[in-house]
C-alpha cells in the first residue's frame, strides 16, 4: 500500500487535483471490467488502444477515486471527492510507479529476453529453484510495456528472488523495460526471426534485446547468437558448442522421448538426462542449467531436477465439459497473479451464470496471516458461487471465505468424492499448481477429445481486433461477423471475448445461429442476414435485429410487427449497390421509403451495402463507384426518414484500403480471424491451428504404392505417416499426391496418394517423425487456398463439426 502523495514525487505530473492526498491504493487499475471493488485502485487512464478517460464514470461508479489522466480538458467536477493526477502519458505515469516500487527491493532479478523461449525458461526456472527461494515470477507472458509494469508491481517483501519477462516489438522499447526492471542478472533465450516485424534487421533486433542488460552484472546466453558483427557483446556467461562456452556441449544422444547431454562445465564432464527431444526445449534446458550453475547449485540437484521437468500446457484453455459444463483449465501453475488472470476470463464466460472455482494451494507459496488474507479478498470479490479448496493449507482461507467453499486435504480426496459433488450446468476454473495434479480432474470433467483439434486462440483474436481498432477513428463502430460459426472457430467461445472487448454488434447469417448466442447468454445487439417468414417468431423471442433487403421482406415483416403491436424494432436496410445478391436497387429504394414511412413497426437502425472486391487493385474503381452510389442512396434515406442511421460498407479488406469508407462503423470478418489478404502492416495472429497426430509409421520399398487407386507412387525406399485427417474433416480431396504440404517437428511434409475420408498419409522420410507426434495441417492457409484455387475463407468454415475445437487464453 502506498498513499497518493508518497508517489507523486516518482510520477512526472503537470498539475494535481487531490483533495485527499493520505488516499491509499494498492491496485494499478486500467480496465474497469477487471474492477471488483474500487477502493484501493489507483486508475490509469490509457490511451493506447482506446481513450482510458471514457471510462472514467464507470470506474468512479465501481468506488474508483484516484485517477491518473492525460486529458487536460477533462472535467474533474463531476467527480466529487475523487483525486486526479495530470500526466502527459499515463502508460509512461504507470511505469514510473512500478519502477518505484521495484526500487524498494535488494533481491536479484533476473530479467529474461530472447525471440522464442522466454516464457518457458521463466516457467521452467521457477519450477527449479522454488525449493531454496520464495521466487517472483511475471505472470503467463505479461511481457509488454504495460505487462512488464503489472508485474512488477506484484513484487512483495516475502519474494526472495523474482524473474521478469521482457518482450520488445520495436527499437526503443526496451530501454523503457530496463528502467523499470533494472535487472541484476540477465538471460538471453534466442534471437531468431519471430515478429521481424518492427526491425530493419537481426542486428538491430538482437542490439534492441540486449539493452535489457544494461546494469546486469551476469548475462547467461547460448553463444550462437552472435553473429560476426557482434563481437562486442561477447562479455558474458554462455552455453554452447565451442571450446570457449562456460557450458560446453561435448554430445548430444537422441533416443524414443528423452536426450542425453554431455557437457563440460568448470573441467567437469557430466551427463544430463533430458526429458525432451526437440531443439527449443533442449536449448532452453541447456539455458536453465546454465542459469542454475551460476547460482551455485551442485550438478547432482540440477540432473534430478530437469529430468522431472514437464512440457508446459502454459495456456489457460476452455474446454466443453461433461454434464453441461464448460471448463477452463490451467493447472499447469498457481499464484495469486496468474489466478487473476483466469479469474478475469472466467467473469467473462456468460454461457452459464452459475460459476465455481476448483483452487489447489501454490507451490512454494510460504502462507502468512496476510496473504492468507489478501487471497480470501480476492477471492470473496468474485461472482463465484462455490469455492473447491485442494490442500489443508487453504483451511484458513476457507474460514475467511463468505461464499460457499469445501475444502479437501488432497487431490486424491477431492476425486474420490467428485461424483457427489454434483458439478453441473456452470462454467468451472480449475486453477492448480503443477505438483497437485489438478489435470487429473479435468480429465474426469472434460469431454473426450478427439486427435484431431481446431486449436483457438483468444488472445490472437484479442489482438486483431484491437489491430483493427487502431485503424478506425474516434466513434467508429464495429460489427464483428460471427456468421458461420464465426468462421469456424467457435460460437458464443468468441461472442464472449468480442462481447468483453466492447465490440457494438456481431453478425451472424442465420436466426438459429443468433438464438444459439442469445441462449449462451450474449446480450449485444445481432444482426441476421438471411432472415425469412418462417423465423420471425425467433427473430422476436431472441431480440435478433433482421437485414431487410427487398420490398417483399420488408412488407412481412411490417405485417408480422403490426399484428403483435410492436414499435420502432431495429432493423437493418441492404442496399444493392452492385454486388447483386440481397439489397434494394436504386430504383427500389422509394417504394421501401414509402412503407418505411408509414409504419411505425419498424426503426431503421442501420444502412448498409456489401463491396465485391475491396481488397482488389483490379476492382478499385469499381469499390470507389460502389461507396459513391452507397453515399448518394444513404444520404437520400436518411433525409427521407427524417432521422440519422448507421452507415457501414466495410469489410476486412475495406477497413485498410479505404479509410474514407468507414461511415460510422466497420464489419469486421475474416480479419479478426487473422487472415487479410493485404494487411499493410497490421500485425494479425492467426486464430485457429488445426492439429492432428501421426497415427502409424510405415517402412516401404520403392516398388509398393500408398492409398486408393494406387496413385501414391513411390520413387524411392520411403517412410509413410498415417494422419487422423481427411476430406470428411474438411481437408480436401484436392490436397491429395503432394499439393498439401503439412508441418512436423518444424519440418514441411507433403500428402502422398489420394486423401481418404477420414484419414491421409505424408511422406515423412526426409524428417525425424514417430507415431504419435503432432501435425499441424495447415501451416500457410493462404497459400494451401491458393494451390487448390480457392481462398481461405472456404478452408476455414469447411473444418468439419467433428473436429473438436479446443480454446485457449494466453
Ligand atoms: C461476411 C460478410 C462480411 C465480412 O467480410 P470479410 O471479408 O470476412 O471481412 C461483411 N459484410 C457482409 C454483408 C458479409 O456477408
Amino acid at each position: 500500500m502506498y498513499t497518493l502523495d508518497t508517489i507523486l514525487p516518482y510520477i512526472n505530473h503537470s498539475k494535481i487535483s487531490m483533495p485527499f492526498p493520505q488516499t491509499t491504493f494498492s491496485v494499478l487499475a486500467y480496465d474497469t471490467r477487471k474492477i471488483r471493488v474500487g477502493d484501493h485502485c489507483l486508475f490509469f487512464a490509457l490511451v493506447q488502444q482506446r481513450d482510458g478517460h471514457r471510462y472514467i464514470p464507470e470506474a468512479y461508479e465501481k468506488g474508483v477515486r484516484s485517477f491518473v489522466i492525460s486529458d487536460t480538458e477533462f472535467d474533474v467536477r463531476l467527480y466529487p471527492g475523487a483525486n486526479f493526477v495530470w500526466v502527459e502519458n499515463t502508460l509512461r505515469a504507470l511505469q514510473e510507479i512500478a519502477a518505484y516500487h521495484r526500487s524498494h527491493f535488494s533481491i536479484p532479478i533476473i530479467g529474461i529476453t530472447g525471440s522464442n523461449g522466454k516464457t518457458i525458461v521463466k516457467t521452467w526456472l521457477h519450477q527449479l529453484i522454488s525449493a531454496e527461494y520464495n521466487c517472483y515470477q511475471s505472470p503467463k507472458s505479461y511481457n509488454s510495456q504495460l505487462g512488464v509494469a503489472l508485474s512488477l508491481w506484484n513484487l512483495t517483501a516475502e519474494h526472495k528472488i523474482a524473474l521478469i519477462e521482457a518482450g520488445v516489438s520495436k527499437a526503443g522499447e526496451m530501454a523503457v523495460l530496463e528502467e523499470m526492471i533494472q535487472p541484476t542478472m540477465g538471460i538471453f533465450t534466442s534471437i531468431g526471426p519471430a515478429h521481424q516485424g518492427g526491425f530493419d534487421s537481426l542486428e538491430q533486433k538482437f542490439q534492441e534485446k540486449w539493452k535489457l542488460f544494461k546494469r546486469a552484472k551476469t548475462v547467461v546466453a547460448p553463444s550462437s547468437v552472435w553473429s560476426h558483427s557482434l563481437e562486442e557483446y561477447r562479455d558474458c556467461i554462455t552455453w554452447g558448442r565451442e571450446d570457449s562456452d562456460d557450458l560446453q556441449l561435448l554430445e548430444l544422444h537422441r533416443d524414443r522421448d528423452s536426450t542425453i547431454l554431455e557437457l563440460l562445465y568448470k573441467k567437469q564432464v557430466f551427463s544430463l538426462s533430458v526429458p525432451f527431444i526437440d531443439k527449443a526445449s533442449i536449448d532452453n534446458v541447456l539455458t536453465c542449467t546454465l542459469v542454475m550453475l551460476t547460482l551455485g547449485y551442485g550438478i547432482d540437484v540440477i540432473k534430478i531436477r530437469i529430468l522431472a521437468l514437464r512440457p508446459l500446457e502454459m495456456r489457460l484453455q476452455l474446454k466443453k465439459g461433461k454434464y453441461n459444463n464448460s471448463i477452463i483449465d490451467d493447472t499447469y501453475s498457481n499464484d495469486l497473479a496468474s489466478l487473476q488472470i483466469a479469474l478475469d476470463f472466467l467473469a467473462q464466460q456468460n454461457q452459464s451464470s452459475i460459476k465455481r472455482l476448483i483452487l489447489s494451494d501454490f507451490e512454494g507459496e510460504e502462507w502468512t496471516k496476510s496473504s492468507i488474507l489478501k487471497l480470501a479478498d480476492m477471492l470473496n470479490v468474485q461472482p463465484l458461487d462455490q469455492i473447491i479448496l485442494v490442500g489443508s493449507r487453504l483451511e484458513p482461507v476457507k474460514e475467511n471465505l463468505s461464499i460457499p467453499s469445501l475444502l479437501f486435504e488432497s487431490t486424491d480426496a477431492l476425486l474420490e468424492s467428485l461424483q457427489h459433488l454434483s458439478l453441473v450446468d456452470s462454467v468451472l476454473l480449475l486453477k492448480g499448481g503443477r505438483k497437485f495434479e489438478l489435470e487429473r480432474v479435468s480429465r474426469l470433467l472434460v469431454e473426450k477429445s478427439h486427435d484431431t483439434i481446431l486449436e483457438i486462440n483468444l488472445k490472437a483474436l484479442e489482438n486483431n481486433l484491437s489491430q483493427y481498432r487502431s485503424c478506425l477513428k474516434k466513434g467508429v463502430k464495429i460489427m464483428a461477423m460471427v456468421k458461420a460459426f464465426s468462421y469456424g472457430s467457435g460460437s458464443f467461445e468468441i461472442a464472449n471475448v468480442l462481447q468483453f472487448n466492447k465490440v457494438d454488434y456481431l453478425t451472424v447469417a442465420f436466426v438459429d445461429e443468433g438464438a444459439e448466442l442469445r441462449r449462451a447468454g450474449i446480450t449485444l445487439p445481432i444482426m441476421v442476414l438471411s432472415p425469412h417468414e418462417g423465423t420471425f417468431d425467433d427473430i422476436l423471442l431472441y431480440r435478433l435485429e433482421p437485414e431487410i433487403y427487398s420490398l417483399r421482406i420488408l412488407k412481412s415483416f411490417v405485417a408480422f410487427l403490426k399484428e403483435r403491436s410492436i414499435e420502432a424494432y431495429p432493423v437493418h436496410l441492404k442496399l444493392d449497390t452492385g454486388m447483386h445478391r440481397l439489397g434494394f436497387m436504386k430504383d427500389e429504394i422509394e417504394d421501401a421509403l414509402t412503407i418505411v414511412r408509414s409504419t411505425l413497426s419498424i426503426r431503421v437502425a442501420t444502412l448498409f451495402s456489401h463491396l465485391v472486391g475491396a481488397g482488389s487493385d483490379t476492382l478499385k474503381s469499381f469499390t470507389i463507384e460502389q461507396i459513391s452510389l452507397f453515399e448518394h442512396m444513404a444520404t437520400e434515406i436518411e433525409s427521407s426518414l427524417g432521422y440519422t442511421v448507421i452507415k457501414h460498407i466495410c469489410n476486412t479488406s475495406c477497413i485498410v484500403h479505404h479509410p474514407e469508407a468507414h461511415y460510422d462503423m466497420v464489419r469486421l470478418g475474416i480479419g479478426a480471424y487473422g487472415f487479410d489478404m493485404a494487411p499493410n502492416g497490421l500485425q494479425l495472429e492467426e486464430v485457429g491451428s488445426l492439429k492432428t497426430t501421426i497415427t502409424q509409421i510405415k517402412h516401404l520399398s520403392k516398388t509398393e504404392t500408398v492409398g486408393y487407386d494406387r496413385r501414391g507412387v513411390l520413387l524411392r525406399d520411403s517412410k509413410i505417416a498415417t494422419v487422423k485427417i481427411g476430406y470428411a474433416d474438411g481437408y480436401d480431396r484436392r490436397l491429395g499426391n503432394g499439393v498439401g504440404t503439412m508441418l512436423i517437428n518444424g519440418e514441411s511434409v507433403s500428402t502422398i496418394g489420394n486423401i481418404c475420408m477420414d484419414m491421409c498419409m505424408l511422406d515423412v522420410t526426409d524428417i525425424d517423425a514417430k507415431e504419435g507426434d503432432e501435425v499441424l495441417v495447415f501451416p500457410d492457409l493462404d497459400q494451401v487456398a491458393h494451390n487448390i484455387g480457392t481462398i481461405p475463407y472456404e478452408l476455414l468454415t469447411g473444418i468439419s463439426s467433428r473436429v473438436k475445437r479446443v480454446y485457449f487464453y494466453e
